[in-house]
């Protein structure tokens, strides 16, 4: 059976961390929709045109690790406020949803635009700060030369798009159970969520 769990929220709020623990526990699959539009913001920079990359994407192609950097993500979150980019994702993702065995996706509009049915939908959020920092972090980590106050202005400039943009804004669905991480261990985050899935289960 098909069982979707649609998890939205601003970056480095803990989605991921918790779509993958939530997929981990249950048994779903697990998709990252941000590295579609990571992909497709990849390609912009080198060159393509963002609709055309957008409907060349071979979901095969994704990988986290080399579109997780810092100019990648301001492409993408430029490609994805384009309608004709993020129409030519949206099938892709809805099959991917409706797979049998359960998924999970998790993005900005999830619950909102892609899977507006889904089972259960959480929203993920966390203060700009905080989230800078985890960012600053995992960029610094992997050797990144960077500095907190332009990992904090790139952070709210991406949520200032996201959020504003015409198309499928970054916005908490009406029935999305909010979890809020400013505060919370990355376990008491997983807990809650495992909690509020078990729960519609
Ligand atoms: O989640 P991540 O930071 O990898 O997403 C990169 C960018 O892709 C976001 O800033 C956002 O603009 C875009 N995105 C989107 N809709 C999604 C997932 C990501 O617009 N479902």
């Amino acid at each position: 059976m098909a069982f979707t769990v649609a998890i939205d929220g601003p970056a480095a709020a803990g989605k991921g961390t918790i779509s993958k623990a939530v997929a981990a526990h249950f048994g779903f699959a697990h998709l990252d929709t941000g590295l579609l539009y990571r992909a497709v913001g990849a390609r912009v920079l080198a060159g393509a045109d963002p609709v055309q990359a957008a409907l060349a994407l071979d979901a095969s192609e994704l990988d986290g690790d080399a579109l997780r950097t810092a100019a990648i993500a301001q492409a993408a979150s430029h490609a994805a406020a384009i309608p004709d980019v993020r129409a030519a994702l949206v099938d892709f993702q809805r099959a991917f949803a409706a797979r049998k065995g359960g998924a999970v996706l998790d993005g900005r509009d999830i619950g909102t635009v892609i899977c507006p049915d889904a089972d259960v939908k959480l929203f993920i959020t966390a203060s700009a700060e905080v989230r800078a920092q985890r960012r600053f972090d995992e960029l610094t980590g992997k050797g990144a030369a960077t500095d907190y106050a332009t990992v904090l202005a790139d952070v709210k400039a991406r949520d200032e798009r996201d959020s504003s943009r015409a198309t499928a804004p970054l916005v908490a669905a009406d029935n999305a159970v909010l979890i809020d991480t400013s505060d919370l261990s990355i376990d008491a985050a997983v807990a809650q969520a495992i909690k509020v899935v078990q729960a519609a289960r």
